[in-house]
């Protein structure tokens, strides 16, 4: 599927702009890629013309290439729309005790996730926190809670045998306050699928408990029908956030973007394993590059242009710091010029060095000059061009019939190195924690 998409956007890639078509094109591969990553139809149609807008509108941006262009406004937009406007993973917990309500279908890992959460509140935010099994149904289903109770050091409540759900709820609440306890955690039953008889036990624990959270726990696997049980979850009980597991499994994780546009209600936690520490704060930005299936690529164009840009800006940092720009440096900058696609691309691409750029603009350099230009450097020696103050009348002659060109274009290069040079002598004074570390960060 991405090999789909990547064939798409080379091809965008290797053409000059990006027309209507191009992006209907794209977003065509990209409809089937969130419809193969579970993403419910309505859903995927919606997000569709979102990015249709987005990326008419911004068609003629010339920054990046056509292919980077799309690939960047689908992935941003879909981090847009899986964020919520919070901290995901800050829960309401002030007003000890408060409660939080984990509910969800069997086997969703419910009882798991509890246990996690409540170690994670523990450690990290240093709360006292009570866990309780409502689940009277299946059997060893309150000893599993326990038993990762004390794996984790967790209190959980004692349990009563033949008590109901929501005398098992009310019996938590006293002892929380009691104990002094900073929250209590109710995990419920599930079923198997969606029934009546499930809804009306939660809504009678919901109501003891008035929840300050309350966690659907769903699988991330189950796409479609993740959707389905949201919607009803939350229509019936009203949720606070959703909880995605076995995200360490190959699910495209379609359902989180389903899930948020259904039920507006922001994913908190993400599950990646059995482990206790196997849960992490949602994060859209990764979700959305797994949905895609490319998050590679945009990872990659990302990384690109930052591991560039810091590199150059790198060295150029260390000559500037010691006032040093001869034919050797003069060179590299044009051809990195070249490759970047002349002046603009490299403006963009280059912190710091846009005084330097603009220099060079108004000297009048085009992509054709800058070929000349480093057809002349080529063509002075190794002591030429490190000491390029040593050119005499000879000297410029041979360099200049060299590279094809009069010895007024060389004067013209040599007067260009020498600004360059006075100007970095000027900006190395500025000296660390001047104008270029600022612009590098
Ligand atoms: P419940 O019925 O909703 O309480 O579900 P459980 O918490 O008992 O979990 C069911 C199974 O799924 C258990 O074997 C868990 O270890 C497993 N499980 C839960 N969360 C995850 C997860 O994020 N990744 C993986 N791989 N397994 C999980
Ligand atoms: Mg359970």
């Amino acid at each position: 599927l991405s090999d789909r998409l990547g064939s798409v956007f080379d091809r965008l890639t290797k053409q000059g702009a990006l027309s209507e078509d191009d992006v209907k094109t794209a977003l065509r591969e990209v409809r089937v890629a969130l419809l193969e990553a579970d993403v419910s139809l309505p859903v995927a149609r919606d997000f569709i013309k979102a990015v249709q807008e987005k990326a008419t509108g911004q068609a003629v941006t010339k920054s990046i290439t056509p292919g980077q262009q799309v690939v960047k406004i689908v992935h941003d937009e879909l981090k847009h729309v899986l964020s919520g406007d919070e901290d995901p993973g800050k829960l309401k917990i002030d007003n000890p005790p408060a409660p939080i309500l984990m509910v969800g279908l069997q086997g969703g890992g419910k009882t798991t996730t509890t246990a996690k959460i409540a170690k994670r509140l523990k450690e990290r935010e240093g709360k006292r926190v009570l866990m309780a099994s409502l689940d009277v149904n299946r059997p060893a289903a309150m000893e599993q809670l326990q038993i990762l109770g004390n794996q984790i050091g967790v209190d959980t409540l004692p349990i009563v045998k033949g008590e109901d759900p929501v005398a098992i709820a009310k019996r938590a609440k006293t002892q929380a306050s009691l104990g002094g306890y900073d929250v209590y955690m109710l995990d419920t039953a599930g079923r198997l699928s969606i029934d009546e008889e499930l809804m009306a036990q939660v809504e009678a624990v919901r109501d003891v408990a008035n929840p300050r959270e309350t966690l659907l726990v769903v699988d991330g696997l189950t796409g479609q029908d993740a959707v389905h049980t949201a919607e009803n979850f939350d229509e019936r009980i009203g949720i606070t956030g959703v909880v995605l597991t076995r995200m360490d499994g190959d699910g495209r994780g379609g359902a989180a973007l389903s899930m948020r546009a259904v039920t507006g209600k922001p994913i908190r936690f993400v599950g990646l394993g059995e482990k206790m520490d196997a849960l992490e704060t949602f994060e859209p930005d990764r979700i959305a590059g797994r949905i895609l299936g490319m998050g590679d690529i945009v990872a990659l164009v990302e990384k690109a242009q930052q591991t560039l840009e810091v590199e150059q800006a790198e060295r150029m940092m260390k000559r500037f710091q010691k006032g040093q720009f001869n034919m050797n440096d003069l060179k590299m900058q044009l051809e990195q010029m070249m490759k970047m696609g002349g002046m603009e691309g490299m403006l963009a691409m280059m912190p710091g060095a846009q005084k330097m750029q603009k220099q060079m603009g108004e000297a009048g350099i085009d992509d054709r000059m800058l070929r000349q230009q480093v057809a002349l450097i080529n063509s002075m020696t190794k002591k030429e061009r490190a000491n390029p103050q040593i050119l005499q009348a000879s000297r410029k002659k041979r360099i200049a019939a060299g590279a094809g060109m009069e010895v007024s274009d060389l004067n013209k290069l040599l007067k260009m190195q020498r600004q360059m040079s006075d100007m970095m002598k000027k900006m190395g004074k500025m000296g660390k924690g001047g104008m270029l570390k600022q612009a590098m960060k």
